[in-house]
């Protein structure tokens, strides 16, 4: 088995449905490579949590981020019920749950959706229910997340994160359509648009009508498709039909805060990922057997954005330090900045490129002199 395999584990079990952190510790292998890049840089990343004694779990501020998200969202549900504001005080209200949303998708259900909040299942599986909260199939997401995307960064027709509906070419080894000269222009309007598109169709699609091949070959479980029609009714529900039947609100304006909420959770959760493997300067692999070793994958696929600046990463779940979130899944994002100093520190030893740009604005600036590329050049 490649390290690539053994990196992200390509057939994770579809019952549990993450790649187990064992199957990536002890990925060594070869003891004659033990002085490789790859083996030399996943022992100093262990040993960092080995030699301190801390768990590479959630930490205390990553606790305190968890209950602010959660105050936050249902602090500004409280206060919709409570006093009733009127027009554009509700709809600044309802934005502040979304906002908090927002916060909670990136910061919380991705990380316990990699089992890297608590040594407890049970913790991480209770916390995954956030993005049901936040109108997406949780159980979905794992499996596009995990199978669709970590075990194949940047494969054209297997990582679903390159999923352009035609309307966007993300590879180079994709057919070109003509409106695509344009889709550095169109894009942040389409962005704006994803979560709705998540939310109303693609979950449905996912489940009813797959596109790709392993959604096809799995059957998923009854109770996933009960927890699908619950968390879908729950969430619209709560959004959209309790402001106006309990509230009085008109139909118009729910709305209208319902797809400004949705404007700022599609530009924010597109432009944090789009940033970290379609730029200018990543790779795009043809097959999974143009890299012998799964480290190497990650680091030719995949560039970290403004890593010296803490608020970035404590706005976008640690995303920025994409390389590291790649190396090691089931660590909590809080711990993210210290190991990328030991990821920038071993890679310049060793000569391997380590893609970086220096901030959010730069990345999703190269991500769209990408776009402009792929939409001219055949
Ligand atoms: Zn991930």
């Amino acid at each position: 088995m490649s390290e690539t395999e053994a990196v992200v584990n390509l057939k994770p079990d579809i019952e549990d449905l993450v790649p187990s952190e064992a199957s990536a510790r002890h990925s060594a292998g070869d003891p004659a490579n033990a002085s490789s890049f790859p083996k030399v840089l996943r022992r100093r990343l262990e040993n960092f949590f080995s030699d301190r004694h801390i768990s590479p779990k959630a930490d205390r501020s990553m606790w305190g981020k968890i209950a602010l998200g959660l105050a936050v969202l249902a602090g500004s549900w409280i206060a919709l019920y409570v006093f009733n504001p009127d027009s554009w005080k509700f709809v600044a209200v309802y934005l502040l749950g979304g906002l908090a949303q927002t916060f909670l998708m990136l910061n919380i259900a991705h990380d316990s959706n990699h089992n890297a909040i608590s040594p407890l299942p049970s913790v991480n599986k209770a916390l995954n229910y956030v993005f049901d909260l936040c109108g997406i199939n949780s159980y979905m997401w794992r499996i596009l997340h995990h199978r669709g995307h970590h075990s194949c960064i940047n494969l054209h027709g297997e990582d679903d994160a390159l999923t352009g509906r035609r309307i966007f070419r993300f590879t180079p080894h994709e057919p070109r359509a003509p409106w695509q000269r344009f889709q550095h222009i169109y894009a942040l309007f389409f962005y704006a648009l994803f979560s709705l598109d998540y939310v109303f169709l693609r979950d449905f699609e996912c489940f009813f009508f797959p596109s790709h091949g392993y959604l096809k070959r799995t059957k998923h479980p009854v109770r996933e498709y009960a927890i699908l029609f619950a968390g879908k009714g729950f969430y619209f529900t709560y959004m959209l039909i309790l402001p106006v039947l309990l509230l009085g609100k008109s139909l118009l304006l729910v709305a209208l805060a319902f797809v400004l909420t949705h404007i700022i959770v599609g530009l924010t959760v597109s432009l944090v990922f789009q940033t970290t493997h379609t730029v200018d300067s990543t790779y795009f692999p043809s097959s999974r057997s143009d890299f012998d070793n799964g480290v190497y994958h990650i680091f030719a696929t995949t560039a970290d954005y403004a890593t010296s600046n803490p608020l970035v990463a404590w706005l976008v779940g640690g995303l920025n330090h994409h390389i590291v979130h790649h190396l090691c899944p089931f660590v909590c994002h809080t711990h993210y900045g210290s190991l990328t100093r030991i990821v920038k520190q071993t890679a310049e030893e060793y000569g391997v490129p380590y893609r970086q740009n220096p901030t959010m604005t730069r990345a999703i600036v190269h991500h769209l002199i990408l776009l402009k590329r792929l939409g001219s050049e055949a």
